[in-house]
Formats: structure tokens, sequence, C-alpha cells
């Protein structure tokens, strides 16, 4: 047999085959959870994120729905009614089978999502994409309170800092 793998993958252990599965630790426990988080899907946050939620917020067992603009899915009910529908229709199903009783929702600054589905405003003088992304966490959060009752949904917004830190300021009543 001769060596068709590519320069720079793994190749299997001498004599061997690569393996067909891979055992990892972890033990699952049920599907009840600590909290829904919302947030986008951008790699750059998500470390800092985890550390925020489980240091400061005390969530370590939470379900995560990562989507790119976190809550750009659940807003523009009048101009993207599908996406909504869609987005509601995934945490209801989480917020009804995993018993959640905390709804955290995670913006950040410089969001891709929010860049693109905004980039003709950008140029309005009125317009302020911070100044949005913050209104439409509010709203979500106001339309999360009024979908389920018992269900505390707070909202908070990332930012680097300047050297190595990621500041999350609450939105609205958070
Ligand atoms: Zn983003």
């Amino acid at each position: 047999m001769t060596d068709t793998t590519p320069a720079g993958t793994e190749t299997p252990p001498a004599g061997g085959t690569a393996p067909s599965e891979w055992r990892v630790a972890g033990k699952l426990g049920p599907e009840k959870t600590d909290a829904l988080v919302i947030s986008c899907s951008d790699r750059r946050y998500r470390r800092p994120m985890e550390h925020f939620l489980f240091k400061e917020l005390g969530l370590e067992n939470y379900d995560l729905l990562a989507v790119p603009g976190g809550v750009y899915m659940l807003s523009f009910a009048t101009v993207l009614p599908k996406q909504l529908k869609l987005g509601m229709q995934m945490v209801k199903f989480i917020v009804k089978n995993h018993l959640v009783p905390r709804i955290v929702l995670i913006a950040h600054k410089d969001c891709g999502r929010y860049r693109e589905g905004f980039a003709s405003w950008m140029r309005r003088p009125d317009f302020d994409i911070v100044d949005k992304q913050k209104h439409d966490l509010q709203e979500t959060v106001e339309a999360l309170r009024d979908a389920f009752k018992d269900v505390r949904v707070d909202a908070y917004y990332a930012e680097e800092d300047i050297g190595d830190s990621v500041t999350f300021r609450p939105v609205g009543e958070a």
C-alpha cells in the first residue's frame, strides 16, 4: 500500500490503522440545565464567555445556542419572520425539554453578523451599531420574558478591552 496521506495531516501509528472510534472522558448527568445561553457563534468570545458564565454567574451546566449574531435570529420579526419562527422553535424546545430556569443573552462588539446585516445602514449618521445590538438584546429580553413567564432572562454585552481581557456589561436591568 502506498502512503497517500497528504502532507501536514496526521499519520496513523506505524503498523496500525486510524481508530474507528474515540473514547473521551465525560459524565453527562440529567438533561435539566442551569440556563440556556444564546450567543454569537464567533469563536473568539467562547473562552471569555465560558469564564464569565462559570466564574461570575455561577452557571456550570448550561445549554448553548450559538448562532451568528446571537439574538439576531430572534429579532426583526417584520423583515425576517421565518428566521424568528425557527429561532423561537429552537428556544421553546430547549426551555421545555431541559427545564430551563434562566436564559442569558450575550452579544459582542464588532459582530460580523450585525456588520453584514446592517452594512447599508452604517453610513447613516444617526445609526450606531452598538446601540442597535443593545436595543435588540433588550427587545429580545422582553419577548422571552413574555413567552416564558417563569424563566429569568438577562442580557450582556461583551467587549474586548485594551490588553488581554473582555468585559461583560449588563444590558437593561440584568
Ligand atoms: Zn458575532
